[in-house]
Parts: C-alpha cells; structure tokens; sequence
C-alpha cells in the first residue's frame, strides 16, 4: 500500500560526512523507511540507507531528531 499516491514524493538525503551512525532516524522512523546497511561499514559504523522511499509520509520525525543534522527529508 503506498499512501504517497497523488502526493509529493519525498526526497531524503543524507549527508555521510555529517552522519554518526547513532541510527535515532532508523529507530524513529514510524515507516521503517530508514534501514542500517549492515554490509557496509564507513568510517567506524554501518550508515544508514533509505529502504523504502515510497512508505515516507514526510513526517520529517527523523530530520529532527537528528542530533547531526545529517538528514533532510524534502517534498518534490
Ligand atoms: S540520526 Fe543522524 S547521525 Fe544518527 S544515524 Fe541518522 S542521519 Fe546519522
Ligand atoms: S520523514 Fe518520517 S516517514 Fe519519512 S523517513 Fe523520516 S521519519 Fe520516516
């Protein structure tokens, strides 16, 4: 089911220079939109990776929870 039908389509963009790997956004995510890339390991930590794009509901819970600032999720 994608709720996104008809509606803006969300952009999510992360900044790899900026992320941590603390993975709030993968914890806070209500869609499970955001994943941890358990096969790549960069700069100490697996990163995060966007899974599914099309279950984001632009609730932008993950861009402000983002103690980095790393993550900007925008309408296109
Ligand atoms: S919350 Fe920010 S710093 Fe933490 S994993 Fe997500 S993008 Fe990276
Ligand atoms: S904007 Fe909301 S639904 Fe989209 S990835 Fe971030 S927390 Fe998940």
């Amino acid at each position: 089911m994608n709720e996104q039908d008809n509606e803006c389509m969300p952009k999510i963009t992360i900044n790899g220079d900026w992320c941590k790997g603390c993975h709030i956004c993968v914890e806070v995510c209500p869609r499970r939109v955001l994943e941890v890339d358990e096969e790549a390991f960069l700069h100490g930590f697996h990163p995060i990776r966007v899974a599914r794009p099309e279950d984001c509901t632009i609730c932008r819970q993950c861009e402000l929870l983002c103690p980095d600032l790393a993550i900007v999720v925008e309408e296109e």
